[in-house]
């Protein structure tokens, strides 16, 4: 179980304490007495993790090589069928003027109509053998993949980050002819996208409500579809994930686990924490061995710099906490994937806080789940990619080094 971005650094208004150590948190508190604890750097120390690349870790996967860019995973996380070798992007939809100037990189805030717009971006035909998907995902937000031979993810963004600017034209950044060759695809791409939406009818009624129209695709965020081991396969398990984001949702498709949506899941701090642990207890109790969770709030307070609500949350999580621990037999793992303090308002490569309750453990004197308390258990110091190793360990399902 991940508390996104829970852990934090010392606050001078928390009387120098951590969120985590000022929140009155009774059940974390008590599975580290029941259990043994330790700090983890989700990579290794001192590098700041990204929600991605940290799960691909813990999960046993070396992000250097399987971690490409975001939009695979954002691609997945939305539902669609990626393949390893596609080449996956993030995008925004925008409002473009007919000089190309966008004048709004959000295209107001656009919240209905952009599932029709991506159908009739999926029927973008190209001359080059090249297959072209669009979905939408929340808001103005949308992905696109390019499928095909000869394709590659060396290519710039088109997206000018900022309002007023024409929108860049997208070219190959490492000379080879592959993304040359992808780069006057996607040229290609978001010129039709202007020509197929400016007058589609979403953008005609928005037009007459006074919205700015969604009439071209911005793409960002390049990535190759990553052949990444069946998590399943490569650990013997039948494994699920209950995430709230499409970003972690998307890491858990590409390793081939079953994703479960869980209803009032928001990955804000208003999400629904009941609905959650209700949905982890249910699948606990069903036919699988590992279950990946991720709950986002705290995170999310922590780029906002809200102390406030990271400190309610986190206290609302121990709710949940305690709950999950009610479960035998089982071993339950909680963590962080890395620390987004309040201070930074972002993530930083401060290691997080980990605690592992479950049958036979060498508990440790660990009393309280916190940044400082857990760093002197049982399990000192380890890296996200020791985390599987450690549980099959425990569970007796690894095999022997040697005789
Ligand atoms: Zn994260
Ligand atoms: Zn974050």
């Amino acid at each position: 179980m991940i508390i996104d971005g829970m852990a934090d650094r010392p606050l001078e208004e928390l009387g120098n304490k951590t969120p985590l150590e000022a929140a009155k948190t009774p059940k974390m508190d008590h599975m580290s007495q029941l259990g043994v604890n330790g700090i983890m750097d989700p990579i290794k120390p001192g590098i700041r993790a990204g929600s991605d690349t940290a799960h691909l870790s813990i999960l046993g996967y070396d992000p250097y090589t399987v971690y490409t860019g975001r939009g695979p995973f954002e691609a997945a996380g939305v539902g669609v069928d990626v393949m390893p070798g596609d080449i996956a992007f993030r995008c925004n939809f925008s409002t473009a003027s007919a000089d190309g100037i966008i004048t709004d990189r959000r295209a107001g805030r656009i919240r209905e109509g952009t599932d029709e717009l991506a159908d009739t971006l999926n029927s973008i035909e190209l001359e080059e053998d090249v297959e072209v998907i669009f979905k939408e995902s929340t808001g103005h937000r949308a992905v696109l993949v390019l499928r095909g031979k000869g394709l590659s993810d060396q290519v710039s963004d088109a997206d000018p980050k900022h309002d007023g600017k024409k929108f860049k034209e997208v070219f190959g950044l490492d000379g080879s002819l592959e993304a040359d060759a992808t780069a006057v695809i996607l040229n290609k791409v978001i010129k039709k996208s202007y020509e197929l939406l400016k007058d589609h009818p979403v953008n005609i009624e928005r037009m007459e409500n006074g919205d700015n129209p969604a009439n071209i695709i911005l793409p960002r965020g390049a990535g190759a579809v990553p052949e990444a081991e069946p998590f399943n396969d490569k650990y013997d398990v039948k494994s699920a994930c209950i995430a709230e984001t499409g970003l972690i949702q998307g890491i858990a498709k590409i390793a081939g686990m079953d994703v479960i949506e869980v209803e009032g899941a928001t990955g804000g701090v208003d999400t629904n924490l009941d609905n959650i642990a209700n949905s982890i207890i249910k699948n606990a109790s069903l036919n699988y061995d590992f279950i990946l969770i991720n709950i986002d709030g705290a995170d999310e307070a922590g780029h906002d710099g809200n102390l406030k609500e990271k400190l309610e949350f986190i206290e609302k999580v121990d709710e949940v906490v305690g709950r999950i621990m009610e479960i035998e037999d089982l071993y339950f793992i909680l963590t962080a994937d890395h620390s987004t303090p309040i201070s930074v308002m972002d993530h930083t490569g401060d290691p997080v806080p980990l605690v592992i309750k479950g049958p036979n453990l060498r508990v440790d004197h660990v009393s309280q789940f916190n940044e400082r308390a857990a760093a002197s258990g049982g399990l000192c110091r380890i890296r996200g990619s020791d985390i599987m190793n450690i549980l099959m360990d425990l569970m007796n399902r690894s095999s022997k080094f040697g005789a």
